[in-house]
């Protein structure tokens, strides 16, 4: 199986309430790709970098099984540009800057090496980018999945839409679910959401954990409860990474597999928010995710009887 991951590799400048980075690699595409790879390979890139861009990233990411023949490299422009400040809740964020620099040009191409891939992960890009990698796709993926942000939702929400109705699973978290239905309650916001297209729906909620909800189903998968939380950049992206990873793996796109596709998700992300930018991600050993994910099993499984 092999999966095709789109979206942004960058530079962030982050500002958590423990310190401080003024450029770190990052971008949707980046910690989603480091997460999946762990399960799946090859992960498939598609992105656009600039001419500020480590040689040394993009080699780690091949020395893990991430092709990178669809991203893009310009010589005469800076990558994409995204600062943050954190909340002490760490839940929630200002986005300071976005500066597109490369991406204001992006015109992704597919390349035929690509083409047959069963998994599309749709990353945090902009929606008329997202859709133009689906077009060039000759055979529909077995499952795609999107995720998307506030920051579209503002400014490109007409073509967001278009894309809600050719996606099976939406990923955001509980502020943008509220956003985009103008419903407090998730529970409506779900159905609502559903209505617009996708089959599947994630709803991320930080350190309380995430909702995936499905017709008139609802599985809730919790957060790791960390003694330290660093930098929360990239959680998201990294459990789309992850619960992708896992479903290619296992070629298993049931409800119930996706059950645990986001308990996969959840561990990865705990990992990613311990370090600053992918530091975390960079370094992680098989061992050590196996351990992480029992760790989920544990916190979550309980004997009852009934009387
Ligand atoms: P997350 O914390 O999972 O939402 O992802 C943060 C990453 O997304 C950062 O590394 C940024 O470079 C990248 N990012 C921030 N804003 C955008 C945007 N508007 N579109 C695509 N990627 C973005």
């Amino acid at each position: 199986m092999s999966l095709i991951v789109v979206g942004t590799m960058a530079y962030d400048a982050l500002e958590t309430p423990f310190g401080k980075v003024d450029k770190i690699v990052g971008g949707s595409a980046t910690y989603a790709a480091y997460a999946a790879a762990n399960f799946v390979q090859p992960v498939q890139q598609i992105s656009i970098v600039g001419n500020d861009f480590e040689e040394a990233i993009l080699d780690d990411l091949h020395s893990r099984g991430v092709q990178t023949e669809g991203v893009e490299k310009v010589a005469d422009k800076p990558s994409f540009f995204w600062s943050g400040r954190y909340h002490l809740d760490m839940n929630s964020r200002d986005t300071l800057v976005t500066d597109l620099n490369v991406l204001a040009d992006f015109n992704p191409q597919v390349p035929e090496s690509y083409q047959g891939s069963e998994f599309l992960l749709l990353g945090n890009l902009m929606p008329k980018l997202q859709k133009q990698v689906i077009d060039q796709l000759t055979t529909r993926p077995k499952l795609i999945v999107l995720d998307t942000m506030n920051f579209w939702m503002d400014s490109a929400l007409d073509d967001l839409m278009v894309n809600l109705k050719l996606v099976d699973v939406l990923l955001v978290n509980d502020s943008e679910a509220r956003q985009l239905t103008n419903e407090f309650s998730l529970v409506k916001a779900a159905r609502k959401i559903m209505d617009m297209g996708p089959k599947y729906l994630i709803i991320k909620k930080g350190e309380h954990g995430a909702l995936l909800f499905h017709e008139d189903s609802v599985f809730f998968a919790p957060a790791l409860p960390l003694e330290d939380v660093f930098d929360p950049t990239g959680a998201g992206d990294t459990f789309a990474g992850g619960f992708m990873g896992w479903l290619a793996k296992t070629g298993d796109i049931s409800f119930q597999n996706m059950k645990t596709a986001i308990i996969v998700g959840s561990a990865m992300a705990s990992f990613c928010v311990e370090k600053f930018g992918p530091q975390r991600m960079q370094e992680l050993t098989k061992a050590e995710i196996e351990a992480r994910i029992q760790q989920f099993v544990n916190l979550v499984q309980f004997d009852i009887e009934l009387v």
